[in-house]
Order: C-alpha cells, then structure tokens, then sequence
C-alpha cells in the first residue's frame, strides 16, 4: 500500500467525517422512530383504558338501576297486598295501623324512586362521557395508523438513504490509512459522531476550547495527525 500523506489523509478524513455525520444523523433519526411510535401507542392504549374504566361505571350504574327497579317492584307489590287488606279490616284500630303502614311504604317506595332517578342522572353522565371519549379514541386511532404509515415511510427513506452513503463511505475509506482510520473511528463512536473538526482563531470547534500555538504549529507542519488536548478530536486548519 502506497504511503498516503497527511495532507490527503486529513483531506480524506473531512470527506469521511461528512459522510458519517450523515449517517449518523440518519441513524439516531431511524432509532428515535420505533421510540416515538411507542410512546405514541402506550398514550393509545391509556386512552383505551380509560374508555374501558369508564364503560365498567356504566355497567355498575346500570346493574344498581336494575336492583333498584327490583326494590321498588317488590315494594308497589307489598303496599297493593297491603291495600288489599283494608277491605278485610274489621276495627278502626286495625285500619289505621294498616293504613300507616301502607303510608311507610309508599315513603320508602318515594325513596326508591328518588335513588333511581340519581342513577338515571348518573347514566346519562357517564354515557356522555363514554361517547365523547368513544370518538377521541377513534380520531386518535386513525392518527395513529396515520403515524405508523408516515413512520413506515420514513425508515424506507432513511434506508435507502443509508445505503448511498454507506457506499459513499466505502469508496473513501481505502484512501485512508488503516491506523487514522481507526483512530477517526474510536473517536466517532465516542464523540457523538463528531472526529474531525477545524481549529478557527486557535478554538476547536469540537469543544470550542482554546489550542495552543504549538498544536496550531503541528497542525501546519503536517507531519502527524494532530487531536485537540480537551476533546481529543483530530484538528485541521482550513486552507491549512
Ligand atoms: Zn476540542
């Protein structure tokens, strides 16, 4: 292998570090996506709930309604048994004391109905409530398949995209030399997809600390690669 000098390799590094920032872009895009639609779908799935929560209420007013209604039936019954018996009645003593018990229970009978209707109140409520979040949940479903639809999309297009750089990047990578190259890697993978960067001013502007004349210096004489002393990424000077 022919000895590719730094000037080239510093050359070649900045059209790698283009390409990867690219690509690395792309792929927090594409892992972010999968997160999202998660997220997205658990906010479903609690709405979803809450409509089965709220659905629950409705059976148990509606199973109190329907005890009720057996309450009040059993009650009309007793007080037309009781009212039967007034006929039969042969004291005075003996009428009033039915009497007042038939009054006792067309007070409880009144009661009951009064309790039936709260629930009738309590129903119409509730129903509302499970209507409204019947069609927010059938909105937010057509969003969601909207979403997954959009997302689906979008990865094929990152893809794709992914494979052109990926190619891009093949193509550049034999011009550099196999240890600046690993090198350049080690540093990608630990400085958030950023290796190479300009001094301007004597600041990197990776960590835009300041770099000393002598590291300006080596830059210039071209002799090694040179990396920042704060954040350790190759440094070049443009024009340099
Ligand atoms: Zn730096």
């Amino acid at each position: 292998m022919a000895v590719i000098s730094i000037r080239e390799q510093i050359a070649n590094l900045i059209e790698l570090q283009a390409i990867d920032a690219k690509i690395y872009a792309l792929n927090k895009k594409m892992q972010a996506i999968p997160v999202e639609l998660e997220k997205k779908n658990k906010e479903f799935e609690a709405k979803k709930s809450g409509l089965n929560a709220l659905e629950e209420k409705n059976k148990v007013f509606l199973v109190k309604k329907k005890d009720r209604e057996l309450e009040l039936a059993v009650k009309e019954e007793g007080i037309k048994k009781l009212q039967s018996q007034l006929f039969a009645i042969k004291t005075n003593k003996e009428y009033t004391a039915l009497l007042k018990e038939i009054e006792g229970g067309k007070a409880d009978k009144s009661l009951i109905e009064d309790q039936i209707l709260g629930i009738f109140d309590e129903l119409d409520s509730v129903s509302a409530e499970v209507n409204k979040e019947k069609d927010d949940l059938a909105r937010e479903k057509k969003n969601l398949d909207k979403d997954k639809s959009e997302f689906d999309s979008a990865l094929k297009t990152m893809e794709q995209e992914l494979v052109i750089f990926n190619a891009k990047r093949s193509q550049v990578v034999p011009k550099i030399d196999r240890h600046a190259l690993s090198t350049y890697e080690r540093i990608l993978k630990n400085k958030d997809g950023l290796a190479v960067v300009k001094v301007v001013d004597n600041s990197c502007h990776g960590c835009f600390m300041n770099v000393t004349h002598q590291t300006v210096n080596e830059i210039r004489m071209l002799d090694r690669l040179v990396t920042c002393e704060a954040c350790s990424r190759i440094l070049y000077e443009e024009n340099g």
